[in-house]
C-alpha cells in the first residue's frame, strides 16, 4: 500500500515537465490521477496508459484548457465522477514570454496571468466544497522563484507567479481548520521544455549566445549551477500530502540551489 492509497489527485499541465513528474509520483504512491495539458492525442493516451500500467492506479485524461474556467470545473467534476472525489489537486499549468515590457504582447499577458494564476483559482473554487465535505484535502500551487524575486523581461510570469503566492496564503487560511492545507512550490531553474523554448527570445533580448543564456543568464541564477530536477520537485509535492506535512500551510517552499538566498 502506496502513502496515497485511497487518494485521487488532479494534477494541471501534466503532459509534460514537472507535471508529469507530479503526477507519476503521486501514482507511484498509490493515487488516482486527473492528468491535463496540451499535446498530441497518441502520446497523451501512452502517458495515461503508461501511468496506469507502471504503478496499478486509475488515470484519467482531462483535456481542459486552463484559459477558461468552465473547463477548469469540468476537470474537477470528471475527477469527482471518475474516482469519486478530489484529495489533492496540484494548479501547476504555466507558460513563459519573454519580451521587454514595451513590446510585450498584450495577449500574451492576458493569457499569462489566464493560465499562470487565474486557472489555479478557478480549480480551488471548483474542488474546495468536495474537500471540505471529505475533511481532508492538499492544494499545491506551483509558483517559481518569480513569485520571490524577479527578472527583467518576464513582466507576465513575475507578476503571475507573485500572484500564486498570495492565493496560497489566502486559500490557507480560509480553508485552516478543514484539514486541508494549501502550499506553493517555488523551484528555480528545472530543465524542462519551458525553460528549453525560452532559450532563443532570452538570446534575443540580451543579445547571448544558447551556451551564454544557459551558464550566465539561468545558471548564474543558481548558486549550485545545477538544474533542479522535476523529480525533486515532485518528490517536495509528495512530502505535503503526506500526515507529516499536515501543520504545513500557507508556505512558499523555495527549491531553487540558493538562487533566493542571495
Ligand atoms: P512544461 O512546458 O514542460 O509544461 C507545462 C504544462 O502546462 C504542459 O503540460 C502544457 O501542455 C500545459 N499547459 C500549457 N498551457 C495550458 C493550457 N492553456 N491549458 C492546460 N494545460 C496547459 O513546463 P514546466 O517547466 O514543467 O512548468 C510547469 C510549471 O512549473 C509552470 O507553472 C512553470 O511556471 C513552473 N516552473 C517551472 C520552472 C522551470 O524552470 N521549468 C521553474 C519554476 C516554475
Amino acid at each position: 500500500m502506496g502513502s496515497l492509497s485511497g487518494k485521487n489527485a488532479v494534477v494541471t499541465g501534466s503532459t509534460s515537465g514537472i507535471g508529469l513528474a507530479y503526477a507519476r509520483a503521486f501514482a507511484a504512491a498509490g493515487a488516482n490521477v486527473v492528468i491535463n495539458g496540451f499535446g498530441s492525442p497518441e502520446d497523451i493516451e501512452k502517458e495515461r496508459a503508461k501511468i496506469e500500467s507502471d504503478f496499478g492506479v486509475k488515470a484519467v485524461y482531462s483535456p481542459a484548457d486552463m484559459t477558461k474556467p468552465v473547463e477548469i470545473a469540468g476537470m474537477i467534476a470528471l475527477g469527482e465522477k471518475s474516482f469519486g472525489s478530489v484529495d489533492i489537486l496540484v494548479n501547476n499549468a504555466g507558460i513563459q514570454f519573454v519580451s521587454p515590457i514595451e513590446e510585450f504582447p498584450i495577449e500574451k499577458w492576458d493569457q499569462i496571468i489566464a493560465i499562470n494564476l487565474s486557472s489555479a483559482f478557478h480549480a480551488i473554487r471548483a474542488a474546495i466544497p468536495g474537500m471540505k465535505k471529505k475533511g481532508w484535502g492538499r492544494i499545491i500551487n506551483t509558483a517559481s522563484a518569480h513569485s520571490l524575486v524577479a527578472s527583467p523581461f518576464k513582466s507576465a510570469y513575475v507578476s503571475a507567479k507573485h500572484g500564486i503566492a498570495g492565493l496560497t496564503k489566502t486559500v490557507a487560511l480560509e480553508v485552516a481548520t478543514n484539514k486541508i492545507t494549501c502550499n506553493c512550490i517555488s523551484p528555480g531553474y528545472v530543465w524542462t521544455p519551458l525553460v528549453e523554448k525560452q532559450i532563443p527570445d532570452t538570446m534575443k533580448a540580451r543579445n547571448l549566445t544558447r551556451d551564454q543564456v544557459i551558464n550566465d543568464v539561468l545558471l548564474d541564477a543558481q548558486p549550485t549551477k545545477e538544474f533542479v530536477t522535476s523529480e525533486q520537485v515532485a518528490a517536495l509535492a509528495l512530502f505535503l500530502c503526506g500526515d507529516d506535512a499536515a501543520q504545513i500551510t500557507g508556505t512558499n517552499l523555495s527549491i531553487d540551489g540558493g538562487w533566493t538566498a542571495e
